[in-house]
Order: C-alpha cells, then sequence, then structure tokens
C-alpha cells in the first residue's frame, strides 16, 4: 500500500491474513491426509492483556480450521502442576504446538517452564534449543513477532543485504532473536539497549530500523534517515486509552520510505506467525 509521500505503509492485516490463509490451506490439506493440527495454549491467572492474548489465539485457530486446547488455571497454579500438565502435553500426539502465554506469576520461573516444553512442540520459539539453533543459523522454531517482522520486509520486497539495520532493545523475544534474522538475511547489525551511548546518531545510520522499547514516541523524526524503513514493535497504551507504537509516527511517516503503523502493524503478525508454526510443527511430526 502506498500512503502519502510515496511512502509506503506496510499493512500488517493484509500480510497477516495471507500468512493465515496459507495457514489454513495447509490445515485443510493435512486434513485430507487424517491429520487435524492442534495447539494447546495454557494461561495461568488472570492478567487482563494474556486473555485478551489467549483468547485471540483461539479465534486465529478457529479461523484456519486448527483445533485449540485452552487451559485456563489460577495464579496460585503450584509449578510442579504446571509441569505436569506440559509433560502430559508433551506426551500427547494429538498436540502440534504448546505454548504457555508469559508473563507467568511470580512464584512460577518462567525459563523452568519454557524449558519444559519439547523443543519440537515450541511454537513460540523460545526453548534454548530453538534459541540456540536460531543463533547458529540452523532451522527450528523462530520467535512470532521477529518471524513475523521478516515476513513483512519479504511480502514488501525490501531487500535486507547490505542494509544497516538498528535494532531498537534486546530482550529475548523481540530484539535479539530480530537482529539475528537481519544478520541471518545479510544486513550490517547494530544494536541499541538502554546503556547504549549516542543511541540517535547509531539510529539515524540506519537503512531498516527495527522499534521494540516499550516507549511511546521514542522513535522520533530527527533520529530517522530520509528513505528509512521503519518497523515499530510497540505496543504502548496511552492514559486516554490509545494504542501507539515506540515510534512518533505522524512524523517519522514523512521521512520514512515504508513505514508500519500501530496497531495494524507488526501486532496482527505475531499470531498469524504463531499459525505458521503450528503447521510446520504438525508437518514435521507427521515425517511431511
Ligand atoms: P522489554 O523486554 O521491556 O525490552 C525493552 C528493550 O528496550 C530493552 O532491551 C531495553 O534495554 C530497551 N530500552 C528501554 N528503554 C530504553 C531507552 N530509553 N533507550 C534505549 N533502549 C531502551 O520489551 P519487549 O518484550 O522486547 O517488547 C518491546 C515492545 O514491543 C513493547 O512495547 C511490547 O509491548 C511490544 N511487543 C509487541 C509484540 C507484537 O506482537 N507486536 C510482541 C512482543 C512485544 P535494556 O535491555 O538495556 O533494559
Amino acid at each position: 500500500m502506498v500512503g502519502i509521500n510515496n511512502m509506503k505503509l506496510i499493512n500488517g492485516k493484509e500480510i497477516s491474513a495471507a500468512v493465515k490463509e496459507r495457514a489454513a490451506a495447509e490445515v485443510a490439506k493435512l486434513k485430507e491426509q487424517g491429520i487435524e493440527v492442534c495447539l494447546a495454549v495454557i494461561l495461568v491467572g488472570d492478567d487482563p492483556a494474556s486473555q485478551v492474548y489467549v483468547g485471540n489465539k483461539k479465534k486465529a485457530c478457529e479461523a484456519c480450521g486448527m483445533r485449540s486446547l485452552e487451559y485456563r488455571l489460577p495464579a496460585d497454579t503450584k509449578q510442579e502442576d504446571l509441569l505436569k500438565l506440559i509433560a502430559n502435553l508433551n506426551a500427547d500426539k494429538t498436540v502440534n504446538g504448546i505454548l504457555c502465554q508469559l508473563p507467568l506469576p511470580k512464584h512460577i520461573d518462567e525459563d523452568t517452564i519454557t524449558s519444559a516444553i519439547l523443543p519440537e512442540k515450541d511454537v513460540d520459539g523460545f526453548h534454548p534449543v530453538n534459541a540456540g539453533l536460531l543463533l547458529s543459523g540452523k532451522e527450528g522454531f523462530l520467535p512470532c513477532t521477529p518471524a513475523g517482522i521478516m515476513e513483512m520486509l519479504k511480502y514488501e520486497n525490501i531487500d535486507c543485504k547490505g542494509k544497516n539495520c538498528v535494532v531498537i532493545g534486546r530482550s529475548n523475544i523481540v530484539g535479539k532473536p530480530a537482529a539475528l534474522l537481519m544478520l541471518a538475511a545479510d544486513a550490517t547489525v547494530t544494536v541499541c539497549h538502554s546503556r547504549t551511548v549516542n543511541l540517535k546518531e547509531a539510529v539515524k545510520a540506519a537503512d531498516i530500523i527495527i522499534a521494540a522499547v516499550g516507549r511511546p514516541n521514542f522513535v522520533t523524526a530527527d533520529m530517522v534517515k530520509d528513505g528509512a524503513v521503519v518497523i515499530d514493535v510497540g505496543i504502548n497504551r496511552l492514559e486516554n486509552g490509545k494504542l501507539c507504537g515506540d515510534v512518533d509516527f505522524e512524523a517519522v511517516s514523512t521521512k520514512a520510505s515504508a513505514i508500519t503503523p500501530v496497531p495494524g502493524g507488526v501486532g496482527p503478525m505475531t499470531i498469524a506467525m504463531l499459525m505458521q508454526n503450528t503447521v510446520i510443527a504438525a508437518k514435521k511430526q507427521n515425517g511431511i
């Protein structure tokens, strides 16, 4: 989609719909072979945002024709009980993908839970084995949000080869894997974080900016080179209840050659890539 000043508005709704359509076609094909693709989602506690995410994942499964199992456990669930549930799902051959919605209540260790899910069923791509495969450039499950970013760039024919890419943020679920994927796509990658000195200058040199900070309007127009591609991962809720990203969209879109909006940008891609990962899991588990 082309917007103001020939700037391309990267439409996450359109791209995610294409990914989900592709996943639905694969699900239907597998069904013809007697394979019912199934995703199990575990939610511990009653965090309102997590409830919305889990509900959306269930809807996406339905839209793609997948079976979904939902486990909503109370906030005081013991870690050992959660581990038992994961062990049962690991052993259940009818379950292809398992995800445990983060964050978990404080008394449960997220690393222990993430590591308990079989790497072959880890459709969130958070297991250390999958993180290691990504680091070494081998095939594994990719975390859904960074995978969604790469899918958007591919869809828009944005070539990363030789480009300067600056990723702002170094979390294990977004910043670090996004940096590794950009490196694998032959970009020259700089990762900025809260201790970066001269962040503005680093960002200004970028052909592609990936902002995953969690601060509204963090990336301002004076930090952006003319013609840069700007991917805004941030999801921030303002006092007036509105959602906004990490990028000052209005000002930055006058300089960018392509930009993702919030909402309707990277957000919808995450669930679409989860659907894709679950299909991949089902195919691999059935030797396809
Ligand atoms: P996170 O774990 O809080 O990481 C934020 C990163 O930003 C950290 O690496 C932090 O640096 C860096 N940072 C914070 N303040 C900074 C500053 N003033 N200058 C430079 N760097 C700074 O967050 P996350 O999980 O990666 O998520 C980032 C954003 O993306 C959030 O808004 C989140 O809601 C959103 N998100 C969206 C999706 C989606 O589906 N679209 C999925 C996941 C997350 P340090 O490491 O030095 O602390």
